[in-house]
């Protein structure tokens, strides 16, 4: 056996599962995969044996590696790459920002931006094209609004996207008086120049491989990347050829792609044990925040609307037919209880027994205590994304008090054996797994947030986070007998830290930092004290 694909650690303070908690002090991986996890001693005697290369982990804090069951890895990769322009308080400052950036990055093909407010700027008035102009002229330069909705964009940017489209009267495409546009751009407009830059092949290919590399920094070593388009799948795969993922990727297609999919053939598994298609995301309703989540009854903060249902009832049903029909995973996105209905009467369509086949439902964020047992008996699967308890602190609001403990009920869900699985759907939320950690122990109480009084029998322990966020998130792809533990045989995805979860302070927990993350036996990451070690 050749000594470079033998690695061993020795003397750590390892944990290889958290249901059953179990802890060894050994462990060695042979190629992708671990060969062995138990005893300092036995470990050292087989990696010797073997002519493997031995690291003494001087009591370090190794673990399986977190499993991200729902994340946007094309938005993270945007926003990875664009200037970060919240808080900016003034035009002139926002002009600077742009310059040092692109003097930083002389090489990119777009600059952008998001995330200003002209509520916060000094001059008093919108940001225009001549502005971005006096900073940036030889490239094209998008800086969107804070609500995504409005963007400013140079007369270079103007330039490439309008050379070939009439827009004269187009209305998402503001004017001065005297008729010229300004560069301000609305709505579809922006869409138009968003599709235009992630269109940019060598953009986009740096951009999802940053976004990779970040993930795999933070200790996650799995990830369910939702709503992909054929633009992304189609990268993901030349990076995989070009220089191999350094984390695994479980593909849910865009809604959109369902048709193709489907003619295709293609099947739940498709792919390798790097990147796979599992089946389609699909939307059921919108979201609390824009009150668009779609309610049984009324939202206590508007009793005008109970929100509503992004697809048509009978559309619904026909896709989760004929999607499971076809052998893919469903992820369906469903926020407020009504929307849940719907897609739990959708599923009861499928004669077949269906629960092996793992459905899932995306957020569930509103759920009646009904709903939970049908959900059980279904054997539907709900991902969790717990710290949307923290961003929406208002959500108690939207419901009223009344409905207060039905959101998000993580406890209730384990307690009625319904399989859940720990996520972000970053870049709605940060990657970072110890924030959500954190969330789904302490519940917004330290923040003061109001669900936490309603809510505080929901809080699930340490132990029970970890486990939701390795191998039991590794159950969402059918790979919990493959990941999610250290036991041997298993694939060899673990991180290493530099503290122990258990013996820190609750605060601790988001200060922990990963200092190498390995996949499938591969260092992907690595800090300061690995780099000694493994070079
Ligand atoms: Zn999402």
């Amino acid at each position: 056996m050749a000594a470079d694909n033998v690695l061993g650690f020795i003397n750590g303070n390892i944990y290889v599962s958290f249901d059953p908690l179990r802890k060894v002090t050994g462990l060695v991986t042979c190629g992708k995969y671990i060969l062995y996890s138990g005893e300092s001693e036995k470990a050292e005697r087989l990696v010797k044996a073997l002519n493997g290369l031995l690291i003494d982990l001087e009591g370090l804090t190794v673990m399986p590696g977190f499993i991200d069951v729902h994340m946007h890895l094309d938005m993270l990769a945007v926003s990875l790459n664009s200037i970060d322009l919240r808080g900016v308080e003034s035009i002139e400052s926002l002009k600077k920002r742009l310059r040092e950036y692109y003097e930083g990055r002389l090489d990119c093909e777009w600059i952008i931006g998001r995330g200003w407010d002209q509520e916060l700027f000094k001059e008093r008035r919108w940001p225009n094209r001549f502005d971005l102009d006096e900073a940036v002229s030889d490239k094209p330069v998008i800086l969107e609004r804070i609500c995504g909705h409005a963007a400013v964009v140079n007369t270079k940017a103007l330039n490439i996207v309008c050379s070939n489209i009439d827009v004269s009267r187009d209305p998402n495409f503001l004017r001065s008086e005297d008729g010229s546009l300004t560069g301000v751009i609305v709505e579809d407009a922006v869409k138009l120049f968003r599709e235009y830059y992630q269109s940019s092949f060598s953009e986009m290919l740096k951009a999802l491989d940053n976004s990779l590399k970040y993930t795999a920094s933070l200790g996650v070593t799995s990830i369910g990347f939702m709503s992909c388009d054929a633009a992304s799948l189609r990268l993901l795969q030349i990076l995989k050829e070009s220089r191999g993922l350094p984390v695994k990727v479980r593909v849910y297609l865009k809604d959109t792609l369902v048709d193709t999919l489907l003619s295709l053939g293609l099947r739940r598994g498709f792919g390798d044990d790097t990147l796979k298609i599992m089946g389609v995301k699909i939307f059921a309703d919108g979201s609390l925040g824009a009150r668009t989540a779609w309610l049984s009854e009324a939202y206590s903060d508007l009793p005008e609307t109970c929100g509503m249902p992004t697809i048509k009832e009978e559309k619904l049903k026909e896709i989760i037919y004929e999607c499971h029909k076809a052998g893919l995973q469903l992820a369906v996105h469903a926020i407020g209880d009504k929307a849940i209905d719907t897609v739990i009467g959708s599923f009861r369509l499928i004669e077949d027994e269906f629960s092996n086949y793992r459905h899932r439902i995306e957020h569930a964020s509103v759920l009646r205590l009904e709903q939970i047992e049908q959900l059980s008996r279904l054997g539907l699967l709900i991902a969790v994304q717990p710290h949307f308890i923290i961003s929406d602190w208002w959500a108690v609001r939207r419901v009223g008090e009344k409905r207060a403990s039905w959101l998000y009920p993580s406890k209730s869900l384990i307690d009625n054996q319904v399989k859940i699985g720990f996520s972000t759907d970053c870049p709605v939320e940060p990657l970072n797994p110890w924030e959500t950690v954190y969330a789904a122990i302490s519940r917004g109480k330290r923040e003061g947030i109001e669900l936490s009084k309603y809510t505080s029998d929901e809080a699930l322990t340490l132990l029970e986070a970890l486990h939701y966020y390795t191998k039991g998130a590794a159950y969402f792809f059918f790979e919990e007998e493959n990941t999610g533990t250290l036991e041997p045989g298993k694939y060899a995805d673990f991180i290493a830290l530099d503290k122990d979860p258990f013996e820190v302070s609750l605060d601790e927990l988001l200060s922990i930092k990963t200092l190498l993350t390995v996949v499938s036996g591969r260092v992907v990451y690595e800090g300061n004290f690995f780099k000694d070690r493994l070079n």
